[in-house]
């Protein structure tokens, strides 16, 4: 892969967290010098790195595949645990297990930081690659191809350039906050009315989780839901998912007391095993979570915008990272198409990719609402049992729509019109009378009877 004819060219990469560090890999396989500047310091030294939030992410099959075509696969999959399908806690106490696959595949949880650090070790390992922490993006020249930074301590200013500008600094990006203020340059955010907080569930005596460790534990409540994610060291780190204002929200959990009585009347079977409760909550301010789209996601052939802060998403369906990943890769096949044409790469990976993304913000907030109101209801819990006895029986012409984003490359708008298709055949399916009673007994047949219906 590596292109030695470029060896000279240096690129600017803005922003050295999970994006911004791959693509520097990538641009360097490719033979570019590349200088990374990030805001925050090094990921690797110890000491708190208050900003930038640290909730679990999933992998899946689409990220995986970008960090397989640069090696980086087996390192990043070392430092997760598989989790195979969602526990769903009700407040009663009962659980019920979804399982993702009905053919035993697993997306990845893993510490935001520890893949960070990882992917920031791998890029300092790419001949050419160098990393200037500490250094914010405060300006940007699109037209002349130049960019300044300001030192986070010292205060010095640098401006860098003409260069290519890849601006990888996230949902709230200060690349496209210059972009902003130019000339046909269309953005638009929409804040979720949610928010997240972080708590930290230890490990049991021995090390023991607390929890089954390869599920990701979820307890929907309507406007509000915690979810859980395993780590390496039997412990979870969880997400209390809450709407800014109104009743159950973090404006009205003020109070240690409110705190704690909301918390054990809610989550009763899991309050106790958070320790420090109040001081873990009150300790930072709920973080928020945006949509993001924009275009043009370039400039002038010198700037371009990739991972969130070109189309920041909900996490519901676990595919931000994920898909600034395969950002990565298809950028890299689209040097490769148009070398030495930086406007032609820029303009190919937006059409390839802007489509993509546009459909996968859709989704992202229909899931979320899904995922808070829904997964406990057994309408819907029937539908996805429907689904996966069709998985089951029909393994080469059904898949779930969560199995084909989060198990396949398949494109998001081809997975949405799959699943549009599916989607009729499990509607006429539920449609059946007394489908539930009959869904032990006779689901086979009835699955073939309306299979062969709409064939
Ligand atoms: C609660 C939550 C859960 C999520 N779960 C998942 C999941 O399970 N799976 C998944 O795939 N995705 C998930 N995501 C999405 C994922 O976190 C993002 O898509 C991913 O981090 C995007 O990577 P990025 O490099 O583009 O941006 P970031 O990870 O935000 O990195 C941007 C970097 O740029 C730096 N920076 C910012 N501004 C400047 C500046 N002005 N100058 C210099 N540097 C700057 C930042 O410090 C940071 O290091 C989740 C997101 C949230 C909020």
């Amino acid at each position: 892969m590596r292109n030695s004819d470029h060896a000279r060219d240096r690129l600017t990469v803005v922003g050295g967290g999970l994006v911004g560090s791959l693509l520097a890999v990538y641009l360097a396989r490719r033979g570019f010098g590349v200088d990374v500047f990030e805001r925050q310091p090094d990921p690797r030294m110890p000491g708190p790195r208050s900003s930038r939030p640290s909730i679990n992410l999933t992998l899946c099959e689409r990220g995986l595949a970008a960090l397989d075509a640069v090696g980086l696969k087996d390192r990043v999959l070392a430092l997760t645990v598989p989790v195979y399908g969602r526990r769903i806690h009700l407040i009663d106490g009962s659980t019920a297990f979804q399982p993702y696959s009905n053919r035993g595949e697993a997306i990845h949880s893993i510490s935001r930081n520890e893949l960070n650090a990882v992917l920031v070790a791998a890029a300092e390992r790419e001949r050419g690659v160098a990393y200037h922490f500490d250094q914010k993006c405060t300006g940007l020249d699109s037209r002349g191809g130049t960019v300044s930074f300001e030192h986070a301590v010292t205060k010095a200013r640098t401006e860098v350039g003409p260069t290519k500008i890849f601006g990888a600094d996230g949902a709230y990006s200060g690349v496209r906050l210059q972009l902003q203020k130019t000339e046909l340059f269309d953005y638009s955010q929409q804040y979720s009315p949610q928010g997240y907080k972080e708590l930290a569930i230890p490990a049991g005596p021995e090390g023991r989780p607390v929890l089954e460790a390869d599920a990701l534990h979820i307890w929907p409540r309507g406007d509000f839901m915690l979810i859980a994610f395993p780590n390496r060291d039997g412990s979870f780190t969880c997400g209390l998912y809450a709407p800014f204002h109104g009743e159950h929200s973090f404006a009205s959990l003020t109070t240690e007391e409110r705190l704690v009585a909301f918390m054990h009347e809610q989550f009763p079977d899991i309050a106790p095993c958070i320790p420090s409760i109040a001081e873990q909550f009150f300790a930072r301010s709920a973080n928020t979570m945006v949509t993001v789209r924009c275009r043009p996601w370039s400039r002038h052939g010198n700037v371009l915008l990739v991972g969130d802060a070109a189309h920041s998403i909900l996490p519901s369906y676990g595919q931000g990272a994920n898909a600034g990943f395969e950002d990565c890769a298809v950028l890299d096949r689209c040097i490769e198409r148009h070398p030495n044409d930086w406007r032609g790469v820029f303009a190919e990976l937006e059409e390839l990719r802007r489509p993509e993304m546009d459909v996968m913000a859709d989704l992202c907030v229909e899931h979320f609402y899904e995922l808070r109101e829904h997964v406990a209801e057994p309408r819907f819990l029937l539908r996805k049992a429907v689904e996966r006895r069709l998985q089951e029986l029909y393994p080469e012409r059904f898949a779930s729509l969560y199995s084909l984003v989060a198990f396949t490359r398949t494109p998001y708008s081809e997975a949405v019109r799959i699943e549009s298709r599916q989607r009729a055949l499990v509607d006429r399916i539920l449609a059946v009378d007394g489908i539930e009673q009959k869904f032990r007994s006779e689901m086979t047949t009835l699955v073939e009877h309306c299979l062969q219906e709409v064939a």
